[in-house]
């Protein structure tokens, strides 16, 4: 069986829906931190009420918490599911414990998908969304943040999986069905050598 994908990249590059499509199309568990943290928010758990905050902030929520909650989501994944993880992992810490968590269970990385997009074209998307839905927590300052700690926290992982011979880099910028279909190719160009 082929392993695990990640999907890779800035906010507002359009990640969660190209994750939500890729796995639809592919019969793939969407594993999606942020819809985990926004599901426990919503149900008001203890893990909720820890993350409100640090989401409203545009913050990452501590390596722990995070790891543990992913931990439990796998505990009950199948073996032969293959999984696209979208947000996860976001720093060092959590790259490392993915690897653990996957090698544990006989799982590995196949394949890390980078999304990419320049830095305005990002906000741009950020700020028209946030007035969209109004989001009036999404300042120009929170979006700003936001780029700046992914730019920190988690752009040095892809040298992590480059160092693997893991990453393949996409285009972003464009239809979201163009790009959906780029990723499919980069997905399915890995599989086949594999
Ligand atoms: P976005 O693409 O807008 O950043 P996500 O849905 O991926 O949205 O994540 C929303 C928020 O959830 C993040 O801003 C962060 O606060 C938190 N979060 C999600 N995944 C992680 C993670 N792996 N580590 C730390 N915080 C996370």
């Amino acid at each position: 069986m082929g392993g695990d994908l990640i999907l890779m990249g800035p906010p507002g590059v359009g990640k969660g829906t190209q994750a939500k499509a890729l796995a639809r199309a592919n019969g793939w568990l969407h594993l999606s931190t942020g819809d985990l943290f926004r599901d426990h928010i919503r149900r008001q758990t203890d893990v909720g009420r820890r993350v409100k905050g640090i989401l409203d902030a545009g913050a990452y929520v501590p390596d722990d918490l995070t790891v543990d909650m992913v931990r439990d989501r796998l505990a009950t994944t199948p073996a032969d599911q293959r999984i696209v993880f979208d947000g996860f992992p976001r720093t060092a810490a959590q790259a490392d414990a993915l690897d653990d968590l996957l090698a544990e269970r006989g799982r590995r990385v196949e394949a890390v998908l980078l999304l990419e997009a320049p830095r305005e074209e990002l906000r741009a998307r950020l700020e028209g969304r946030a007035k969209a839905e109004g989001r009036t927590d999404d300042t120009p300052e929170v979006i700003a943040n936001r780029l700046d700690v992914y730019e920190r926290e988690t752009r040095p992982l892809v040298a992590h999986y480059e160092a693997k011979g893991l990453t393949r880099r996409i285009d972003g910028v464009g239809p979201v069905e163009a790009v959906t279909e780029r990723l499919r190719d980069a997905a399915d160009r890995h599989e086949v050598r594999s």
